[in-house]
């Protein structure tokens, strides 16, 4: 495994391997758990090389404290991606992904308008600004994002559809604790206590597969934000139940053949979002 800090020294090595070759590319922002090694794990099995890029990237932080508190550890991240077969580590500084101002600027329509496009503004701008970097300068194949981060994945499909059309982008389901909680880089700032009611998040995710019977859309949001409140969760940002096509909102279960829902949640003084398809 080697592992590249300058973007001249990766497309030396781009520029060598043969053109017939796959390359798969997992974007991360490091800090790596078994959701990122998964993502891995599967381009390696898919791929003659895979690629994962380790950038926290402060465009795409739209709150400055979560930004200095986002956790890093590039020697255990290292080694973790050595033992999972990974191939190449791109590593960036700062300077080296924006030398300059930062110019370029986007919108996705109807994807970027709900959910986190409205309470974490400018961040998918943000995402797309790197990822497309990301796209140019590694020249992937195939890359891989997890569901995790489900309004994500369906913006950078946009976005390669528009930008990079001969790209695939391929969705990977999210890897859980045993509990539940969604794997999470942000989860180690979570205390004891707040860390045994994160699982509350997927336990009613998972319930309203059942409510879903009996109750509307509005029913169950409105049900879901009271349990987090009454579980000590600090505020509930939006619970939403939509197509996970479309990303709009199911009013009525008849409306989408692919309901999804949604949740964003802090616990103390960490953000948490999770999303579960209802079918
Ligand atoms: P991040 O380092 O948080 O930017 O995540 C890098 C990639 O890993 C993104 O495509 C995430 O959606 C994905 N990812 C993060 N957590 C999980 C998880 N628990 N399961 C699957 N994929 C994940």
């Amino acid at each position: 495994m080697r592992v590249f800090r300058s973007i001249q020294g990766y497309k030396n090595w781009r520029n060598e391997i043969s053109t017939s070759s796959k390359l798969g590319f997992v974007p991360t922002m490091g800090f790596l758990h078994e959701g990122h090694l998964s993502l891995v794990r599967n381009s390696v099995q898919e791929n003659n090389y895979t690629v994962v890029s380790i950038f926290v990237n402060p465009v795409q932080f739209n709150n400055r404290e979560d930004l200095e508190k986002y956790p890093r550890n590039e020697t255990r991240d290292i080694a973790m991606l050595e033992e999972a077969g990974c191939d190449i580590i791109f590593m960036p500084s700062i300077e080296e992904m924006y030398p300059e101002e930062i110019t370029e600027s986007y919108s996705f329509p109807a994807l970027d308008d709900v959910m986190e496009g409205v309470f974490r503004p400018g961040h998918f701008n943000g995402v797309a600004v790197v990822v497309a970097r990301l796209f140019k300068i590694i020249l992937p194949n195939i890359s891989y994002f997890g569901k995790k981060d489900y309004q994500q994945y369906m913006i950078i499909k946009e976005l390669a559809r528009q930008q990079f059309p001969d790209l695939i982008i391929k969705g990977m389901e999210t890897i859980r604790e045993k509990d539940g909680l969604a794997m999470s880089s942000r989860n180690v700032r979570l205390s004891v206590v707040e860390r045994e009611n994160a699982d509350m998040i997927f336990q009613l995710m998972t319930r309203a597969k059942k409510l879903k019977e009996e109750f509307s859309p509005a029913e169950i949001e409105k049900h879901i934000a009271n349990m987090l409140v009454n579980a000590g969760f600090a505020k509930v940002e939006y619970i939403q139940i939509s197509d996970a096509d479309t990303l709009e909102p199911v009013h009525q279960w008849k409306d989408s053949s692919k309901p999804r829902i949604f949740i964003a949640a802090w616990l103390g003084n960490v953000r948490l979002i999770d999303n579960m398809e209802l079918i």
